[in-house]
């Protein structure tokens, strides 16, 4: 896509601190990391989303975040990370070019996740209905 900055930085358009490249798979620092090493991999081709992504393309990415994820533990001496991908803007993607984060975590690094809720008497039961009928 003409006006997408990943596609941008496949192409060579935009410059980017890329940390590995395949065919199929390229891998950059985060211009505003949580912690430095906070890297993105994303799928050279466009696809905006989770869903649109080709299931093996998909097995690429994450074979590629597994990889990167042990290499920023063991290279920069942290203990743990979060994966991340916010599929869609309600979720909180900006760049709609599908990628996963992988996020370095700190002890005490302020960083929160989401809170959480109790489902009520029988709601556990309708919600597995109603996404089942969609498997
Ligand atoms: P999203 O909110 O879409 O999941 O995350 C997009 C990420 O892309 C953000 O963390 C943002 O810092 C990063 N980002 C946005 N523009 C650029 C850019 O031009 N270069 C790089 N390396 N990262 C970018
Ligand atoms: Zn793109």
């Amino acid at each position: 896509m003409n006006d997408c900055i990943f596609c941008k930085i496949v192409s060579g358009d935009l410059p980017s601190y890329k940390l590995y490249e395949d065919d199929d798979v390229l891998a950059f620092l985060d211009i505003a990391p949580v912690h430095p090493g906070h890297i993105l991999v994303i799928p050279k081709k466009h696809f905006k989303n989770f869903e649109e992504v080709p299931e093996d393309t998909l097995c690429k990415l994450i074979k590629v975040v597994k990889k990167l994820g042990l290499a920023l533990k063991n290279g920069m001496g942290y203990e743990a990370y979060n994966i991340g991908e916010n599929n869609d803007p309600l979720a909180g993607q900006i760049v709609p070019h599908l990628h996963f984060h992988i996020i370095p975590r700190k002890e005490n690094d302020g960083l929160q996740l989401w809170p959480q809720k109790e489902y009520a008497e029988g709601e556990a039961q309708e919600v597995i209905e109603k996404i089942k009928k969609f498997l």
